[in-house]
């Protein structure tokens, strides 16, 4: 067994870039500043840090054909060097759970540990799909239990519970939308969507063999009702709008919309992503929606991020909910739950479009996310969105005179602040504000997003910071954005107190180096 690259190794302090500014360390270490390399690059052939059987000699027999012809290249590690390999590595990162992630359009806040500790019941935990249904009621009247809750929140007929994320559910959606054109006999081949929606609703509404029509906005950064208009016809399976958008406004003329669409025989399809701004206080089936998307994984708290377990249930209108995909839980003639899959389609749900998953969904986002639910209540979550709206409003007035806010006039913001980098020096944009908030020890926020406005700084505070956090966010927002008015060039350096300084994108893009060759300059 040989590592690669056993000795090789060498701290890569600096940019990726040319200049750089530090005084080098022997450990490449910068203080509390942690270096680490690859563990193939500390490991070495013959360490281990357990002692394990030896392997029996003789192997199952007829499987000898799968044995390896060589060992594996792993590296060799002790306990403590795993240890701290990895608790090394996680300092490098930065979580919710260290700071506020003021990402617009992403709703990160806190995951309460509550969630936590009711998701790792065994009940919950341990239990596989394929269990037979009289073993897992528990699990399935949570499933109930949450979907009636989405239900109520939002005043629509059905939940899907099966999608595992926002894009899945926008998909789950389009299918439903299209199952009910199919079944009266139409072929409708646009989607219209406003220029100003997340990627991933032209990516969906492509994805499922749509034609994707943009709708412009107004100047005041809202759905153009009247161009909308002028694109309907007998063609558009239906609309794909953001409410409250992704400029952080709400959708006000969502009824008039969804009436227009609905004239011509189209559906309304609502990205729900932004939910956490009008749960309590606005239920989309109110505004003639047929299908939209609640990601558990933003508004009702389960841990989002780094590919881990989205969820995205759709809730339906009444049109809409005969085409639910399966499986879906319902309760039976003798009072049990069960999932209702293909073999009983005919008898239960005739009409569905079929499955999108393998099985029911994300038991532990069902379970986090109901717990959040029942220990905020009704009233609690109707506070969630005042507060998360506040906190918004707060910092976007809070910067509006440092810092071009385009909207700013149009109205209290929703649950987002939208800044631009048009009041800034030339030479100085939003890319610099963003990393200069990482000095300050701050996630930058989401930058050059929605693409309506150049250089966009979306700030989503959400309603789990206090005001102190606020103030303290603020000030150094503020101070990166004064160092940018007073076209200070060293912002253009920042990060300067992170483990890796300012990547230089156009090499990163042009030149990407995708497999490690145990060269770290090849
Ligand atoms: C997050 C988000 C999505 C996608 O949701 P995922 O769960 O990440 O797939 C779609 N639209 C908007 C506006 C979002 O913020």
């Amino acid at each position: 067994m040989s590592a690669p690259n056993p000795s090789g190794w060498q701290p890569s302090l600096g940019s990726m870039g040319s200049e750089s500014v530090e005084p080098m360390t022997a450990s490449g270490d910068r203080g509390l500043m942690l270096e680490e390399p690859l563990s193939f690059e500390l490991g070495s052939a013959g360490k281990c840090g357990v002692d394990m059987d030896e392997p029996d000699e003789a192997p199952v027999s007829g499987l000898s054909s799968f044995l390896r012809e060589c060992a594996p290249e792993l590296p060799g590690l002790t306990e403590p060097e795993v240890i701290r390999h990895y608790s090394r590595l996680s300092r490098m990162n930065y979580g919710i759970d260290l700071g506020p992630f003021p990402l617009g359009s992403c709703t990160m806040k806190h995951n309460p540990r509550l969630n936590e500790k009711v998701a790792r019941l065994p009940g919950f935990a341990d239990i596989h799909p394929l269990q037979p249904h009289e073993t897992v009621q528990g699990a399935l009247d949570v499933i109930e239990q949450l979907a009636d809750w989405l239900i109520r929140l939002t005043g629509m007929a059905a939940v899907a519970m099966s999608p595992k994320a926002g894009a899945h559910g926008e998909l789950c959606g389009l299918l439903c939308i299209r199952a009910a054109h199919d079944a009266a006999g139409e072929r409708r081949t646009v989607v219209l969507v406003p220029e100003s929606a997340h990627g991933t609703n032209p990516a969906t509404a492509a994805f499922a063999g749509y034609k994707v029509e943009a709708i412009p906005a107004t100047p005041d950064g809202r759905v153009d009702l009247a161009a909308l208009k002028e694109q309907l016809s007998a063609d558009v399976a239906g609309v794909m709008i953001t409410n409250p958008n992704t400029c952080g406004l709400l959708e006000r003329e969502m009824k008039a919309i969804g009436d227009a669409v609905h004239a011509v025989g189209g559906y309304v399809y609502c990205d729900g992503a932004n939910f956490n701004a009008i749960v309590g206080k606005l239920r989309p089936g109110d505004l003639g929606i047929d299908a939209m998307h609640i990601n558990l994984h933003k508004t009702f708290s389960t841990p989002h991020g780094g590919g881990g377990p989205g969820s995205g249930p759709v809730v339906l209108s009444e049109a809409l909910a005969p085409f639910a995909p399966l499986p879906f839980v319902t309760r039976v003639a003798d009072g049990t739950l069960r999932l209702i899959e293909e073999g009983e389609a005919a008898e239960h749900a005739p009409e569905s479009f079929g499955r999108m998953t393998a099985f029911h969904g994300q038991m532990g986002m069902f379970t986090r996310g109901l717990a959040y639910i029942l220990s905020h209540g009704a009233d609690g979550l109707k506070q969630v969105a005042e507060d998360a709206v506040l906190n918004a409003n707060y910092v976007l007035r809070a910067c509006e005179d440092l810092l071009d806010a385009p909207f700013a006039q149009s109205g209290p913001c929703m649950h987002e602040a939208l800044f631009s980098d048009s009041s800034l020096p030339d030479g100085f944009s939003t890319l610099d504000i963003a990393k200069g908030l990482i000095d300050e020890g701050f996630h930058p926020m989401t930058v050059y997003f929605p693409l309506v406005v150049k250089g966009a700084m979306l700030v989503e505070p959400t309603e789990t910071e206090s005001k102190m956090g606020l103030d303290r966010f603020i000030l150094s927002l503020r101070n990166v954005v004064q160092r940018a008015v007073n076209a200070d060039e060293s912002l253009h350096s920042a990060p300067v107190f992170a483990p890796r300084r300012r990547l230089d994108e156009t090499q990163a893009a042009r030149k990407p180096v995708l497999v490690w060759n145990g060269d770290r300059d090849g």
